[in-house]
């Protein structure tokens, strides 16, 4: 029987929200501290007046999870109603460290209810791209210190040890852990692709686990669906290197205005898109904050800076703004096929200003991400309203079925426990003789012969 102990907090039958507890002795690991999409989560993060009490309402509302020790005492002050909190952070000495795969919100997004003294680790990458939302006002609702780490620079919290890999998932600074306690050794895959513009970064850390023994695999299960014809309703080019050919064919077909919407943490995308309508020849425009992402990290910087007539310029902004060509609405206007447009969600009225006839607008996985988000119906609306052509071209961030099968048979964990799913139960092995287990939410689980044993 293992001394270790696993807890699982969130994300057994979500996507995103994973959080687990790995405790051996006095010290612990907590890996992944984000939030699962839901519209209620989203109106107390945006509540004003109420900052006082950010820690405290999303715990009502079950955003985070009551794990002792790890919320500040004054983040739990609290005397309206009688409300059963977790210890905080003072009453309940632990050595406790916190791991972030990644900068997805539904892996980060509340890191900034976490007690100031815990320390929060990330790869280097993910900690200079969470640098840069801050500055451009698109972090977390409070300030948080973060560390950033090395891949495979082992890091130690009491008698455990984090190692951190990297791996390709559609965000830029991603990885993959691996846990080790004196008795059981844990793998967790963070989010994870195959088809990515960088498979050998997956494959450089599962070489480097072929020599290890591991008891637990934590693996993200995504694209499991009990109904594929569901799950790619929306058309999915397969890979990231696909997306620029399947683009630049539409841009060239196309004689007017080119509006495009993405995510700007996915660096390749972004890199994509700039070197697609720079081989169109067409004038490749950013918004102003993804405009400082591409500064700071895009291979090509041949851009230009939109710049809507209300535009103010702010601290962070300036220098951009003077070492960038500006392109004014009128500018647009004058020749709308020579310019490729970002155009997010949260700009979508810039349309109401150009000249957006016979326009395309090319989606590809940009916010709102489906139809599970109200917004998606009101973008839809608002395109047909001024007779713009929708195109969807998402690339998914996450494996297939068939490579996370295969992953699972590379790795070969003495037990599986699938994930970061609606429909975890659906992933079933290659090898029959493969052991899989759903644990339940809150339980604490130690290691006994290849199985998890409920304490
Ligand atoms: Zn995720
Ligand atoms: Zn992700």
């Amino acid at each position: 029987m293992s001394k270790t102990t696993i807890t699982f907090w969130s994300g057994l039958q979500t996507i995103g929200g994973n959080i687990a507890e790995i405790r051996y002795g006095n010290a612990r690991v907590i890996f992944d501290f984000g939030l699962v999409y839901n519209p209620s989560t989203s109106f107390v993060h945006k509540a004003t007046g109420r900052s006082d009490r950010y820690v405290l309402d999303l715990l009502k509302i079950g955003a985070i999870p009551a794990i002792d020790g790890i919320y500040a005492r004054e983040d739990l002050k609290d005397n309206v109603f009688n409300f059963k909190k977790p210890i905080a952070y003072e009453d309940f000495k632990m050595n406790t460290g916190i791991f972030i795969s990644h900068l997805h919100l539904d892996h980060m997004g509340v890191i900034d209810t976490v007690a100031s003294t815990i320390p929060i680790y990330m790869s280097n990458g993910s900690k200079q791209l969470y640098q840069v939302l801050n500055k451009i006002n698109e972090g977390l609702m409070r300030e948080r210190d973060v560390t950033g780490i090395n891949y495979q620079d082992s890091i130690k919290i009491g008698d455990i040890i984090v190692t951190p890999f990297q791996t390709d998932h559609d965000i830029y600074g991603s990885m993959a852990m691996l846990i080790s306690t004196p008795d059981l050794k844990v793998v967790y895959s963070g989010d994870i692709r195959m088809h990515g513009q960088h498979p050998e970064y997956n494959k450089a850390w599962l070489e480097k686990l072929l020599d290890i023994n591991i008891d637990l695999l934590l693996m993200e299960g995504t694209a499991f669906h009990p109904n594929l014809t569901e799950k790619t309703k929306i058309p999915l080019v397969e890979t990231e290197t696909e997306i620029a050919q399947v683009i630049k064919r539409e841009i060239i077909n196309h004689n007017r205005l080119v509006l495009f919407n993405i995510y700007h943490r996915n660096i390749d995308r972004l890199n994509n898109f700039i070197k697609t309508g720079k081989q169109c020849e067409r004038t490749i425009v950013l918004e102003l904050k993804t405009a400082y992402i591409a500064d700071q990290f895009a291979e090509v910087t041949d851009f230009a800076i939109f710049v809507p007539n209300d535009s103010k310029e702010s601290d962070w902004n300036q220098n951009i703004l003077e070492k960038y060509p500006r392109v004014t609405i009128e500018q647009i206007n004058a020749t709308p096929n020579k310019y490729l447009l970002q155009n997010s969600f949260d700009n979508i009225a810039d349309l109401l200003d150009l000249d957006v006839s016979g326009s395309i607008y090319l989606h590809s996985n940009g916010m709102p991400l489906g139809e599970f988000d109200p917004n998606y119906q009101i973008l839809l609306s608002f395109l047909k309203q001024f007779q713009i052509e929708y195109k969807s071209f998402n690339v998914s961030g996450h494996a297939t079925q068939e490579d996370i099968l295969q992953l699972i048979e590379d790795i070969k964990p003495k037990l599986l426990v699938p994930w970061h799913s609606h429909y975890p139960e659906l992933m079933k092995p290659l090898d029959p003789n493969q052991a899989v287990f759903l644990p339940r939410k809150n339980k604490k689980y130690f290691f006994d012969n290849g199985q998890l044993i409920e304490v």
